[in-house]
């Protein structure tokens, strides 16, 4: 038989959610957390050249060095220099998240994850045999906030790995410097992991001096216990490209080699070559992906906030509107609703944590910001008909 860690493994509820509009071509869908914006067109362009060359062959397991490269100058702009050394291209963000997790935790060891999130990082260690603790964020007027103590209390020696993905999906937190600070002391004090999923950390709307949220790599040594993954998928519009990578510290990058080996081999070069396009021409796509996201932030927040019985604070990263609704004690429940009842497509929050049981996800990232507001005029409507 299957093992049992698998068995346990929850099917999704968001696809649970979607698969109840399957065959009806009338519903708004807001539920998957990708843009419906096409990749841009010389990142296309990129891999057909590349096609076109007959880069049709394995790579090197940490990825073609000229986009290790392009990473490593990338993350410098953004952050205290990093060596390529420590750069390791993956097929996707989710792929680079298992990966850290494969190369850090044994079955039966304890990891804690920062909840609500994205299922995919409470289950990844879950598959690995981990027993998962979640410490989750305190809602204060509709805005996650962090318990600092309450992390400080459930992460002890025992615990071998910290996931943190900030900016969140789907509450939209971020988390300031100082707040990293101290996660990072008390996990230096432990001889925990951190495991920092900051794939958003270009989409905060907050004024900063770089474009970025605050990350780890501001703060932490070369050398220290932090793993920290990320994606072409949100930054660049590559969500089907399956593209990511990892900055690690030195004495993990044998290892893993090793494990991408044994997992993907490499990611296709046809898909790097577009990674190096997306990453020199960084300049001409994610200023305009940002600046159209808060637009679509701005809008649909606003309007969601006129809406009797709904409580949604403004996000300040990511590209979510996390919102509690009045009587949807059953979020799973609400949001199927909403589906046949209402032509709207949400994600249910309790995909996401028990404790979001009540709340609805709804991804801005719509090229069309009026079918933000047809959306909302679903939900009106749907609720005055209750
Ligand atoms: N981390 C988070 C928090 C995400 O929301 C996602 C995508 N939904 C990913 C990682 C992975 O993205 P991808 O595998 O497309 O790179």
């Amino acid at each position: 038989p299957m093992r049992q860690a698998i068995h346990n493994l929850e099917a999704s509820k968001i696809r649970e959610v979607a698969n109840a509009g399957l065959g009806r071509d009338d519903v708004l869908a807001f539920w998957f957390g990708e843009s419906d914006e096409v990749t841009p067109d010389f990142i296309r362009q990129a891999a057909i050249d590349s096609l076109q060359r007959g880069e049709t062959f394995y790579a090197h397991n940490l990825g073609l060095p000229e986009l290790r490269e392009a990473v490593a100058s990338y993350t410098s702009r953004l952050h205290p220099a990093v060596d390529v050394g420590r750069i390791a291209i993956t097929s996707g963000g989710v792929s680079a998240l298992m990966l850290a997790v494969q190369a850090v935790v044994n079955a039966g060891d304890e990891v804690v994850a920062i909840t609500p999130v994205w299922p995919n990082l409470t289950a990844q260690p879950a598959i690995m045999g981990a027993q998962v603790r979640c410490v989750p964020l305190v809602p204060v007027n509709g805005e996650w906030t962090l318990d600092l103590d309450a992390v400080r209390a459930a992460v002890t020696p025992t615990t071998k790995l910290l996931i943190v993905n900030a900016p969140n999906n789907p509450t939209g937190w971020t988390m300031s410097s100082a707040e990293q600070q101290a996660l990072l002391d008390h996990c230096r004090s432990t001889g925990t992991w951190i495991l920092a999923d900051e794939v958003y950390e270009r989409l905060y709307y907050e004024p900063t001096p770089n474009g970025c949220a605050p990350s780890f790599l501001d703060i932490a040594a070369p050398d220290e216990r932090l793993i920290v993954a990320h994606s072409f998928s949100k930054s660049f519009l590559m969500t089907g490209w399956r593209l990511g990578w990892l900055v690690l510290p030195p004495a993990l990058v044998d290892g893993m080699g090793k494990l991408i080996e044994f997992n993907t081999s490499c990611a296709s070069v046809f898909t790097q070559r577009a990674g190096i396009a997306a990453l020199t021409r960084t300049d001409e796509v994610t200023p305009r992906v940002v600046a159209h996201l808060k637009h679509c932030r701005d809008t649909l927040v606003p309007l969601l906030a006129t809406v009797p019985g709904v409580r949604v604070a403004s996000a300040k990263g990511g590209m979510y509107a996390f919102f509690q609704l009045d009587g949807a004690s059953d979020s799973l429940d609400t949001a199927k609703r909403l589906v046949t009842e209402a032509g709207l497509g949400l994600a249910p929050g309790n995909a996401f944590a028990p404790e979001a049981q009540g709340w609805l996800r709804w991804c801005f990232a719509s090229k069309d910001p009026q079918r933000l507001v047809q959306g909302v005029d679903r939900l009106k409507s749907w609720l005055a008909r209750q």
